[in-house]
């Protein structure tokens, strides 16, 4: 049975949180009670209590729905985060490492990201005896930032972590003397939120083609899936009134036709682009990923395509993080970037990684691709 927050058909996803606890301690301790699952199938069909370690991202479980976290130690005392899948995806492809020294993250509350990046940086140095790099983690919006800090907090993540409270990152100056050690930076900016589980209105508009294990190849939408799109566009602007969109931060648009949503994600999509050109100037900088829980290739492929074509992107030699030169466990990852939303460049298709709700792999819809350059 599904509790509240979950949904049905959905895993738990639970990151176990290296700065304080490690796999094998959570699975003798907090899910004693359940039996290892051989798939993420079982997770979702089997009754009972099953749990399956994640084969792509490390320290990653996923439980059975319907367990109450609230008064679970390991879950009060930051032991074991819950976080969706796709939403450990960034950090983990970010793999922020000591040669990079101080790292941001852009778009911070309510700190999922941030804390993932403290326990990739400091896994091996749970004490931050010397502490020889900072996270920079902006919020613009300072209520959110309290609900950031609270979870940096009880992460263990405090004493590496700089909280900008109200801190637009766009005013952020990247020449400043402060951020000169800056080498990886995170961005997981506002975005239409139509990846996320349990919204199913308009955003579905503009769902790309059912989600297969070669995306991001050479497949061309099917005429079934073709079809399919234009019906659900006809069905949804013939019902305005469910058409509210709601961004990941709370902000509602009232779409009452296609082009208010083209105008909607036309928006999101330069503001996005407009934080990644941003990133881009960091002096230092030799890593960025970008992501978003939006299916829309208008906020995900798009504003990579046109990120790579700007000048300041050519001026300072960035470029698309190849699936070959990506971790492990995300070069694996088979639910790849749309190519005909990457102009029909494959190489920068394979590059992003996607995933889509429904698709059998528990995970809610999501995007994310990197960006690296050699010399700085
Ligand atoms: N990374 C977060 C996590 O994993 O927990 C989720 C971030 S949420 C998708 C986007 C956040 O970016 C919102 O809290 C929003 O207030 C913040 N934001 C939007 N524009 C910003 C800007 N220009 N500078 C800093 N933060 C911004």
């Amino acid at each position: 049975r599904a509790s509240a927050g979950e949904e049905a058909n959905y895993p738990r996803w639970v990151r176990v949180n290296a700065l304080k606890s490690t796999v094998e301690e959570q699975l003798e301790t907090t899910f004693s009670k359940h039996i290892r699952a051989e798939s993420i199938q079982d997770i979702v069909t089997k009754p009972g209590r099953h749990i399956y370690i994640d084969p792509h991202v490390p320290n990653l479980l996923a439980i059975s729905a319907g367990m109450d976290f609230a008064k679970v130690e390991a879950y009060t005392s930051g032991k074991i985060i819950l976080q969706d899948k796709a939403s450990c995806f960034p950090a983990y492809l970010l793999d922020p490492r000591s040669e990079d020294g101080d790292v941001i993250d852009a778009c911070s509350a309510p700190g999922n990201k941030t804390t993932h990046l403290a326990a990739i940086l400091y896994k091996h140095r749970p004490e931050f005896e010397d502490a020889p790099q900072t996270i920079y983690a902006f919020e613009k919006d300072s209520r959110r930032a309290q609900t950031l800090e609270k979870m940096v907090k009880i992460a263990g993540s405090k004493s590496v972590t700089r909280i900008g409270f109200g801190q637009d990152f766009l005013q952020v100056d990247p020449t400043s003397e402060k951020y000169k050690d800056v080498g990886a930076l995170l961005l997981d900016p506002s975005c239409s939120g139509s990846g996320i589980v349990g919204r199913d209105s308009m955003p579905e508009l503009h769902l790309p083609d059912p989600p297969t294990e070669n995306r991001g190849g050479k497949g061309k939408p099917t005429p079934a899936s073709t079809t399919n799109k234009k019906k659900r566009r006809h069905e949804e602007i013939e019902e305005p009134a469910q058409n509210v969109l709601v961004d990941d931060d709370g902000v509602e648009t009232v779409v009452k036709s296609e082009k208010d949503l083209e105008a909607r994600l036309e928006a999101l999509s330069s503001f996005q682009l407009t934080l990644l050109l941003h990133a881009f100037r960091f002096p230092r900088a030799k890593k960025i990923t970008f992501s978003t829980c939006s299916v829309h290739s208008q906020e995900n492929e798009r504003v990579v395509i046109r990120a790579l074509a700007s000048d300041i992107a050519k001026a300072k030699g960035w470029r698309i993080l190849r699936r070959e030169g990506q971790v492990s466990g995300l070069r694996e990852w088979p639910v790849r970037g749309v190519v005909e939303a990457a102009e029909g460049d494959e190489t920068v298709a394979e590059g992003c990684i996607r995933s889509y709700k429904g698709d059998g792999h528990g995970v809610m819809g999501f995007f994310v691709a990197g960006f690296v350059r050699d010399s700085v």
